[in-house]
């Protein structure tokens, strides 16, 4: 059922509610009206009705929506019911600042193991990751099931880096690069272009200055 053809805008909202709901749940909240929560996550009510029944759900009129129920439901969807290993590679700048982020604390997610081409840091410990060569990055990946991998390398390096990934069993690659990377059907690639949001959000801010 939550296979169903689930639009990619809604996907990204799912998130949203599911640190809104956590915050309820940590108050002692069971249950919050819609009005409430469309206000709190700043998502118009209709939307988060539309979103919440493409997973055949919930919330009854004149009741609000029960937080304990929509915390397990979101949990499932989103796998945080279980706690998720992911690799980094590229342990530069940036990928050390997200090593140093610790994801763990308000989600599954977990930086498991780390990889770069810098002798200096191959075989350390790096903000409690392990660091391995890009030599082992394939065996590496099979061995602990890890499928999901961020991409912090330069931009030169990204593709070889990406299809070293995927035959290493990465089905999706959280892609920090400028790079347009290339990948078969099955791999999901999402961009994250740090650059690119900063030109739009300045874009906005001079507009309507
Ligand atoms: P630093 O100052 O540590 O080099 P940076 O973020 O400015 O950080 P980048 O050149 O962007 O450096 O590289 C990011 C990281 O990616 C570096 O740690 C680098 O060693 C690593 N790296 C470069 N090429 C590869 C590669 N082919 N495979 C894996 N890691 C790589």
């Amino acid at each position: 059922m939550a296979k169903a053809k689930v639009p990619r805008a809604t996907t990204k909202r799912l998130p949203i509610y599911y640190r809104y709901l956590n915050i309820l749940h940590d108050q002692n909240v069971s249950r919050v009206s819609s009005s409430k929560f469309a206000k709190a996550v700043q998502i118009d009510p209709a939307t988060i009705r539309r979103d919440f029944s493409y997973f055949g759900a919930l919330g009854k009129r004149g009741y609000g929506y029960d937080v304990n129920q929509l915390l397990r439901f979101f949990k499932k969807i989103l796998h945080q019911d279980h706690l998720v290993n992911v690799a980094l590679i590229g342990v530069g700048n940036f990928g050390h600042a997200l090593l140093n982020f610790n994801f763990h604390q308000d989600s599954n997610v977990r930086i498991a193991a780390a990889f770069d081409i810098k002798p200096d840091i191959i075989n350390t410990v790096q903000s409690d990751v392990p660091v391995y060569s890009m030599k082992d990055l394939v065996s590496q990946l099979r061995e602990q099931q890890i499928d999901v991998v961020i991409l912090t390398v330069p931009a030169k390096a990204a593709q070889n880096v990406c299809n070293l990934a995927i035959k290493g069993g990465a089905k999706g690659i959280l892609n920090f690069t400028p790079v347009r990377l290339a990948s078969p059907a099955n791999v999901r690639i999402q961009n994250v272009d740090l650059t690119n949001e900063l030109q739009t959000l300045i874009y906005f801010v001079k507009r309507y200055d």
